[in-house]
């Protein structure tokens, strides 16, 4: 009978959406976290539920030809989850993982080879650290509340890893307190990085849920002011219960409230709160593709829907008549037009809203786009928009998606009304991740 404690052997079929292992066990489901497909594993089982099971992995007994060292030494983090496999097969994952939700959807059509990155490492220019009693400073664990120090993150841009500790070292020497989640007392709650990795402007924003003495202030810029590409050190105030990171209040501590960052030739100003992509160089990757997609000549009206900061919206604009941002925040469509002012670009205009209620009013009022760009959140596109775009009928459309899922559902939908696919490009944004980027490509039929 089985039941915790036990130990089996078995053989890993597949991965869940989080990475974890699956073997089938008497039926049913064996998940197991750092076992990968093609494995035969050893396995000690902790749940047994009817419909389920899952286990640690006790050992590799015949390893995929995908597995490679960890290159972590934080195994408790839950930050990456495919740090076993190679990058070259996880690539491969991430494009059958797209072809196989496009499959399930009766959309065939050529998906191209996942485009990775040469030094998957150190990509990310934005990373959040929490921060716990006892100065501990690092990430949680999967599904989990609980720390795990971390002083040196392979995926973060390489000066956090000297804010963390000179944050460490200011605390104990100041004795500053750390916030307590529990007792909701104590001082230091986060602290985040942002790191534009093409200009190398730094930003440092300490989180706390009460500021701490001005002497200790003092001392925190002069720790700060020498390490190289500091322009940005603020306090965040946050004293709300809850998993939120930053507060309504930012005070400039040194330096200036924004960091430019640059990507194929556009400068973009960042504040702690704007929304921009964590992965600048693949940034670059995505939107190439996407510009390649939408193939403009120059005598393009182009909406890009879903804006954010009005990246997409510039790279285009550059190569359009005009282009008509639209986005639901109001905070990013002021960062849009300030982008936009400090490009000196200005066949442009940003309009704030839903997608789903702005281009249907836009589209009654006789306006319309030759190549729609789309790119929602993981939820996918409003059936209202879609509808409208249907009505429209665009040259081409070209959908940038965070979810295969979403994203294949959406496909079918416009298939089925107009548009034909055309190709599919995965784009690894989130090394050692399960996260899959696509571009794709539709036409009117
Ligand atoms: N294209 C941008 C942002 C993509 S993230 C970039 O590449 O950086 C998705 C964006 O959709 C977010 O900025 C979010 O605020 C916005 N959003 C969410 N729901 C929306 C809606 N219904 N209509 C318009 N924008 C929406």
């Amino acid at each position: 009978m089985l039941k915790p404690g036990l130990l089996v052997t078995v053989s890993v079929h597949s991965l869940t959406e989080k990475g974890d292992g699956i073997a089938t066990l008497e039926g049913r489901p064996l998940y197991i976290e750092g076992a990968l497909p093609d494995e035969q594993v050893e396995v000690q089982l902790n749940l047994v539920k009817p419909n389920f099971c899952q286990g640690t992995l006790v050992r590799v007994l015949r390893p995929s030809a995908a597995r490679r060292e960890d290159f972590c030494r934080y195994t408790a983090c839950g930050g990456c989850q495919l740090r076993v496999m190679s990058d070259q097969a996880q690539l491969e994952l991430k494009r059958q993982l797209l072809v196989d939700v496009l499959q399930a959807r009766g959309l065939g059509c050529p998906v191209a080879n996942t485009l990775g990155m040469n030094e998957p490492f150190h990509y990310r220019n934005k990373a959040q650290y929490a921060v716990k009693p006892g100065s501990e400073i690092g990430f949680y664990a999967k599904h989990s509340h609980q720390l795990v120090e971390v002083d040196e993150c392979r995926v973060q841009a390489p000066a956090t890893t000297e804010v963390v500790q000179r944050v460490r070292a200011w605390m104990r020497r100041c004795t500053v307190s750390a916030y307590n989640e529990i007792t909701h007392s104590g001082s230091v709650r986060h602290i985040m990085v942002r790191d534009g990795i093409h200009s190398g402007e730094l930003m440092v924003v300490l989180v706390v849920a009460e500021a701490p003495s001005n002497e200790a202030l003092v001392q925190l810029v002069g720790e700060f002011e020498s390490v190289v590409g500091l322009v940005s050190l603020m306090l965040n105030i946050n004293a709300a219960i809850g998993n939120r990171v930053l507060g309504p209040e930012s005070r400039l501590l040194w330096g200036k409230e924004l960091i430019v960052d640059s990507l194929d030739g556009l400068e973009f100003a960042i504040s702690p709160l704007s929304f921009y992509q964590v992965n600048p160089r693949q940034t670059e990757v995505l939107y190439r593709e996407a510009m390649r997609l939408a193939n403009l000549q120059g005598h393009e009206t182009v909406f890009d829907l879903y804006c954010g900061i009005g990246t997409i919206s510039l790279f285009m604009a550059r190569h359009a008549r005009q282009v008509i941002g639209i986005e639901l925040v109001p905070e990013a469509i002021v960062d849009a037009r300030a982008n936009a002012e400090l490009n000196g670009i200005t066949n442009i205009e940003f309009h704030q809203g839903a997608a789903e209620q702005l281009v249907p009013r836009l589209y009654a009022e006789g306006v319309t786009a030759d190549v729609v760009v789309v790119d929602p959140p993981r939820k996918g596109c409003d059936t209202a928009l879609l509808a409208t775009l249907a009505e429209m009928q665009p040259d081409r459309l070209v959908y940038v998606s965070c979810n295969p899922k979403t994203l294949a559902r959406d496909l079918a939908w416009l298939c089925e009304h107009g548009f034909t696919l055309e190709q599919a490009t995965p784009v690894d944004m989130f090394p050692h991740t399960m996260h899959v980027e696509t571009v794709a490509l539709l036409t009117r039929v």
